[in-house]
């Protein structure tokens, strides 16, 4: 079914189309219709489905067709995140989807001026997508109230929960209408996400999209055994072979995300970083210079990494691999969003083997091993340094997997 096909507000139906939205994705199809008739829904789905659409376009219907009873204006729908960028990203496609349409959304978070949020909140939203720091800040200084909620949306619980956001949540909901609608949007789910959920949602429709891989069916990802001290050697050589290629690499910790772009600077790459310990005008502006494609190299930790969508990232490298598995989702999920197809390789040292199983235990699959014979792996460290060895790309490899499937062998589990 096409989203033309759907009984949609005019401009709703125009906004898709300008985003180039001409079928639903999984996730939009299984959960617009329990939405718009007005159920709670439980969604487990992963980054890169199309799940924030897959809320905001039954909300807008909603909400531009619904009768208001009192002229009285407040928040009718509000959206918790748990990061800034996440907070800026959802607002900018409700924002999309809402042109025409006389609704408003704000986006609100920390990290910037609160006065030009206040200045919006005073002029009437709508729709507000918020943290929940900026957000318990404004409403105990009198500029939010949430007495006319009707729609209340969790994304990424999973990700609120390891922030430690479960108390401001109950704390929000005790002041939200009982009579309100809850869509409850996780990328994982556990023995602790379930607990939250049922006690926000009442008869929730159910709704998981491919419950066995958490990876996405677009996403072709492969782990290669790299040493920590040559990781940069291997860096710089994905680099240099992909030079028109957007490359999202991971670091476990903001020192490291500074110690790789040192490395990659040695080695003429130019690249930017971004992580906790920048301010929002710098995350803002690094994340514009990516989507623009004036950096291509973005080293990013995971916390700042929540929530980006940037169309177009080629590859995901997992430089260290991630210590908690449910990041290696969020990870590998920032390539192959949408309908575009994706690469995730991650860099795998001894030490980190144990980190990879536990990986590999929660995805319930092996993940696919690049083979690197010895003399491969050292004429790319030759090359990094200096030398003109004629060396066979590793990304040429993973590119030629399905070709050359003699080439790779599926990890066997011990
Ligand atoms: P999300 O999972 O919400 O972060 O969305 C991932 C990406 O999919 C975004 O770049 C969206 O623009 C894109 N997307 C969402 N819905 C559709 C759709 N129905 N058709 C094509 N692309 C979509």
């Amino acid at each position: 079914m096409k989203f033309q096909d759907y009984n949609f507000v005019p401009s709703l139906k125009r906004n898709l189309e300008a985003l180039g939205f001409r079928k639903p994705t999984d996730i939009q199809y299984k959960s617009i219709p329990p939405i718009l008739k007005g159920e709670d829904v439980l969604a487990v789905a992963q980054t890169g489905t199309g799940k924030t659409a897959a809320f905001a376009i039954p909300v807008i219907q909603i909400l531009s067709t619904r009768k208001v009873v009192e002229k009285e204006y407040g928040i009718r729908c509000l959206i918790m995140v748990p990061t800034h960028e996440l907070a800026i990203q959802v607002a900018g496609v409700t924002q999309e989807l809402m042109k025409g349409t006389g609704l408003k959304v704000l986006g609100l978070h920390g990290g910037v001026k609160q006065d030009p949020q206040i200045e919006q909140l005073k002029k009437g939203v709508d729709v507000l997508v918020a943290t929940p720091g900026r957000m318990f800040d404004l409403a105990s200084q009198g500029f939010l109230t949430f007495n006319r909620v009707e729609i209340l949306i969790l994304d990424e619980a999973d990700h609120m929960l390891e922030l430690g956001f479960i108390s401001d949540m109950r704390q929000l909901v005790s002041r939200i209408p009982k009579r309100r609608q809850t869509l409850f949007f996780s990328a994982t789910i556990n023995e602790h996400i379930k607990e939250l959920a049922y006690g926000l949602v009442r008869n929730a429709v159910r709704i998981q999209i491919s419950p066995k891989d958490p990876v996405s069916k677009n996403i072709d990802h492969a782990v290669a055994y790299v040493e920590m001290d040559d990781k940069r050697f291997f860096l710089e050589h994905f680099i240099k072979e992909n030079p028109k290629s957007k490359i999202l690499v991971f670091v476990r910790t903001k020192v490291r995300a500074e110690r790789v772009l040192k490395a990659m600077e040695r080695v003429d790459i130019k690249s930017q970083t971004i992580h906790g310990d920048k301010l929002q005008d710098e995350r803002s502006q690094v994340m514009k210079n990516f989507k623009d494609g004036s950096n291509k190299v973005l080293i990013a930790t995971d916390v700042s990494a929540r929530g980006i969508d940037i169309p177009n990232v080629d590859f995901v490298i997992n430089y260290d691999m991630p210590e908690e598995p449910e990041n290696y989702v969020h990870r590998v999920g920032r390539t192959g969003r949408g309908t575009l197809k994706g690469i995730a390789i991650s860099f795998c040292s001894s030490e980190e083997k144990e980190t990879l199983d536990i990986i590999e235990s929660f995805l319930d699959k092996p993940i696919t091993v690049m083979e690197i014979n010895k003399a491969e792996y050292e004429a790319t460290i030759d090359f990094s340094k200096g030398s003109d060895h004629d060396w066979k790309s590793l990304m040429k490899e993973q590119q030629a997997r399905k070709s050359t499937k003699a080439k790779v062998k599926k990890k066997k589990k011990k």
